[in-house]
């Protein structure tokens, strides 16, 4: 069994092994892609988000009546001869189990694949008590011999290269096999699992859903081996967390019928097996099965009830959540769980296997939403990482220095704002101003895995410091905006709002920028620092006073989802709810403004040709839904859009992320880049200043770099003389 890391430096040890794994990284990278395709064709023609809603809808309403749908199920299966039992912790579930195969004098247990018999270490106290166990499955009889836990949910073995399997099967087999041949291997594993079919007495299984109405167990399965497991043997055990359980066989089905979409994307698993009640089996004397369902609790009742955490358990285990993660794709599921892996991972750890499992691991996400935007039960798994991460820094009692500081600074404005000042100026001996980048002292000040991209400067002057000068006032404007700047714009890039200050005037658009404004609060959020993103929501939100405006229009997307999601659920309760409304419906990115709103027309750009790739910023296009306005904006600009492979894949940034994890941040930007440049692009631009801090900097470390620039700018530049304000 691998061990999770209970603190951040023996877990960077981890991820160094994993991420100096080339088989790893190319195998999950390559199924992420596939991935994706073959997800969007399985659900091609279907109303996927309605559906998701309905099946949220259903879990949750389900999650609200488990005692009773457990009494109804326990009733209906027990009435065809099923033993049915409720395990209330993992200990209780193992020792259920055991005295099983106890009494039904078992010697050989054959086991079909099951997240929840791995959540509760089955096999090790089978074993303990003198049983033999086989795994069936062939990616968990792979780790099964290689004693190590699954890496992925549904694909257990998926770290592992043909060769080492092959390498594997030999030492066990000792057969001479060759190491590219697939289908032999396959051969060799169901002959030697047929033997284990044809003599265990006992089969164990999961289940996917349980029925109450029915009393019927259902399995998705793609290998003929969860079939086998529950008919050949004469006693059969499901071993099924409680919150499986749904109603009736509508809601079932709704669950079969996404589940492998969403997983896979197959339309539908080789083998769908429903199990109702004592089945005929002519192993045993009476021709009737023994037949138990166990029922595991471990924590799921009073999870059920949490009004935060309850949705977690809407969970149906499709492993989605991990195969579109950029931290998984490139360190794994040994490195990004305990038991269960992925986004939903780092949140059951927690609940499942204590403080000490989860306290490194909840660090590690990005908070890109592509687990969130692929959950097809929509289980908001950023932000319940996050409050994970907050219960752990609680238990810990002690916060890390790092949240301390952000806290301290952040909440009071002025001395956040002198700090960035005195920074700036502190700073100027080692800027190399012709690239905006700092040189060389704090390379020094930095662990060696910081060196993959160059640290941009401080402004000399911050845009707030400029505004004074720049400020103007039009009789008649078409619309009325705040400006909501950001830290990032406002003190290392202020060009990117001189951009937008130039085309405002152009197209006649009046423009407030209110000086107490500070920053959006999502770094403080992003630490679990809540009440600190509280505290700086409010003032922005006085600040920017949004119901004098037509809208609140910011040039980070970060912010902007920030803004827009994060304050209604942070400041609910604490202000007057009218004010989130009015800030919810006026924030708009700077692409859309310009697209949706302005409806710019192509004639006042100078056409220019200029081949230009796009990286689309997760909280805009996942945080937002923006996806058109700023590719359109690039051609009606007068430049080229030129796709890339995975433009809305993660640039790795993260805020702090990237220093706390500036290993696996550099994995995913320099996948990125790779992109950019083999597509022989001439410019690449993003609409967040902090992909372009991330990507510029990278860049800047590699031969012949592409210039990266903010949409604004590159808009800004285009424009006609005759539509250049003087
Ligand atoms: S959290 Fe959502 S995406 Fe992840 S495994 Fe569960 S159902 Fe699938
Ligand atoms: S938000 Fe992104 S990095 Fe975090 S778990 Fe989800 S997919 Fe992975």
């Amino acid at each position: 069994m691998i061990e999770t890391p209970h603190d951040l430096s023996a877990y960077h040890v981890q991820i160094q092994q994993a991420l100096n794994n080339p088989f790893l990284r190319t195998a999950l990278g390559n199924f992420a892609s596939a991935y994706k395709i073959s997800r969007q064709k399985a659900f091609e023609g279907m109303d996927l988000q309605r559906k998701r809603a309905e099946l949220a809808s259903a879990k949750d309403e389900a999650l609200k009546h488990l005692p009773e749908l457990f009494e109804r199920f326990r009733q209906q299966a027990q009435a065809k001869g099923t033993h049915v039992h409720l395990a209330h912790t993992a200990a209780d579930a193992c020792r259920i189990v055991s005295d099983i195969a106890r009494e039904n004098a078992v010697r050989h247990i054959i086991k079909s694949k099951s997240m929840t018999a791995e959540e509760i270490h089955l096999n090790d106290r089978l074993e303990a008590d003198g049983f033999l166990v086989t795994e069936t499955d062939l990616g968990e009889w792979i780790i099964q011999l290689r004693h190590e836990g699954p890496s992925h949910m549904v694909m257990p073995a998926i770290h592992l290269s043909r060769q080492q399997v092959g390498t594997l099967f030999r030492q066990v087999t000792g057969q001479p096999l060759d190491l590219e041949d697939i289908g032999r291997m396959v051969k060799v594993a169901r002959s030697e699992l047929r033997e284990a079919f044809l003599t265990a007495g006992m089969g164990i299984s999961g289940a996917n859903v349980a029925v109450a109405e029915t009393g019927t167990i259902g399995m998705l399965t793609n290998e003929g081996n969860g079939r086998l497991t529950t008919t050949l043997p004469g006693v059969h055990v499901a071993v099924v967390g409680i919150e499986k359980l749904v109603p009736d066989i509508d809601t079932a089905l709704r669950i079969v019928e996404i589940l492998p979409k969403n997983a896979t994307g197959q339309l539908i698993t080789s083998y769908v097996t429903w199990i109702t009640g004592q089945t005929t089996c002519s192993t045993n004397p009476d021709g009737k099965k023994i037949h138990h369902v166990v029922f595991l609790d471990n924590g799921r009742l009073r999870l059920a009830q949490d009004p935060v955490f309850s949705q977690a358990l809407r969970c149906i285990r499709c492993g989605a959540c991990a195969n579109v993660c950029p931290v998984y794709s490139k360190v794994g599921g040994h490195t990004l769980g305990h038991v269960y892996i992925g986004a939903i991972g780092l949140i059951l750890t927690y609940f499942y296997h204590g403080t000490d499992n989860t306290r490194a691991i909840v660090r590690n996400c990005l908070n890109c939403q592509a687990c969130k935007s692929v959950c097809p039960v929509n289980i908001d798994l950023p932000y319940l990482i996050k409050q994970v991460y907050r219960r752990v820094l609680d238990d810990d009692r002690e916060k890390p220095i790092k949240n301390r500081l952000v806290s301290t600074f952040m909440k009071n404005r002025t001395l956040f704002h002198s700090a960035l000042r005195a920074a700036a100026a502190a700073q100027k001996p080692l800027v190399d101003a012709s690239k905006g980048v700092i040189r060389h002292l704090p390379y020094a000040l930095l662990k060696p895995e910081h060196h993959f991209r160059a640290i941009p400067a401080l402004a000399d002057t911050p845009f707030r410091n400029m505004w004074p000068s720049l400020r103007y006032r039009l009789k008649n404007p078409t619309h009325r905006v705040v400006l909501f700047v950001g830290c990032a714009v406002d003190f290392v890039s202020p060009e990117q709002a001189l951009a937008l200050v130039k085309l405002a005037i152009a197209f006649n658009v009046q423009i407030d920028f209110p000086q107490r404004q500070t920053c959006c609060g999502l770094p403080a959020a992003m630490m679990a620092e809540e009440e600190t993103a509280v505290d700086v929501g409010i003032q922005n939100l006085e600040a920017l006073d949004a119901e004098r405006y037509d809208y609140v229009l910011t040039l980070c997307a970060s912010c902007a989802s920030h803004l827009k999601e994060g304050y209604p659920r942070m400041l609910r309760g604490k202000v007057a709810p009218v004010r989130l409304e009015e800030l919810h419906r006026k924030i708009i990115d700077f692409s859309s403004f310009m697209v949706d709103v302005l409806a710019i027309d192509s004639d006042v750009f100078e056409k220019d040709g200029k081949r230009t790739a796009y990286h689309a910023p997760c909280h805009l296009c996942r945080g937002l839904g923006v996806t058109e306005a700023p590719r359109k904006l690039i051609d009606l600009s007068g430049n080229t859009y030129v796709p890339c492979p995975e433009e809305d894949v993660c640039c790795g940034f993260g805020g702090s992320y990237s220093i706390e994890f500036p290993e696996i941040s550099a994995a995913i930007l320099n996948q990125k880049l790779d992109h950019v440049q083999q597509a022989g692009v001439d410019v690449l631009v993003t609409d967040c200043p902090g992909c372009v801090m991330q990507l510029r900097g990278g860049m800047l470390k590699r031969d012949e770099p592409v210039p990266v620039r903010h949409i604004a700018e590159i808009v800004a530049e285009r424009l006609k003389l005759s539509q250049k304000p003087s």
